[in-house]
């Protein structure tokens, strides 16, 4: 991934020659550099530390590391550009809980847009497809979008259990699991 330059830090009293050792706002300036620099450079990272905060403050499980999260170029579910490193917008990068109660777990988890989970929330299928029902124009649209998502998901979920019973049929359905996962990635197969 390309990292875009970033601008020198700056303190206004020492300027960009930072004295970060005595001086609390050359470190400050350096702090926030640092983050901006790292939500850029490592957007897994920055979601899985955000994801971790959440699921402490929400009292959720959290058993995921940078490797459960890949940050596609589109969201799977809207299918609009997601953009790594700028303040939070519609299109910035979020880690989804597909089914909400089961938490940050590995196959559990999935980048989409902002908006979209913030569309989601904590709705599972058939709440997602009774608001696509109410919705009108685009709102109905982007449900329904969430609806398929989540349906996609949940077969993939069930190809994993599956998988799990292990065997040569097992063998069989984690290669299923597999290739499912690499397309449900960056899968906006909506339209
Ligand atoms: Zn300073």
């Amino acid at each position: 991934m390309k990292i875009p330059l970033l601008p020198t830090p700056r303190c206004p009293v020492h300027g960009s020659k930072l004295k970060r050792a005595d001086c609390p706002t050359c470190n400050a300036a350096y702090g926030r550099l640092y983050q901006r620099h790292r939500r850029h450079a490592h957007p897994d990272v920055a979601l899985v530390e955000r994801a971790k905060h959440r699921a402490q403050t929400r009292n959720v499980p959290f058993r995921i590391t940078r490797n459960d999260v890949v940050v596609p170029t589109t969201c799977p579910a809207l299918g609009i550009p997601l953009i790594v490193g700028q303040k939070r917008a519609a299109t910035s990068p979020s880690l989804d809980r597909i089914q909400p109660h089961l938490g940050y777990v590995p196959g559990n988890v999935r980048v989409l847009s902002d908006r979209a989970n913030r569309l989601k929330g904590n709705q599972n299928l058939p709440q997602l497809r009774a608001r696509a029902a109410a919705a009108k124009g685009k709102k109905r649209e982007e449900y329904q979008r969430l609806a398929r998502y989540v349906d996609r998901e949940l077969i993939l979920a069930e190809v994993r259990t599956k998988a799990a019973q292990g065997g040569r049929a097992g063998e069989v359905w984690a290669e299923v699991a597999r290739f499912l996962d690499r397309a449900f990635i960056r899968a906006d197969w909506s339209r």
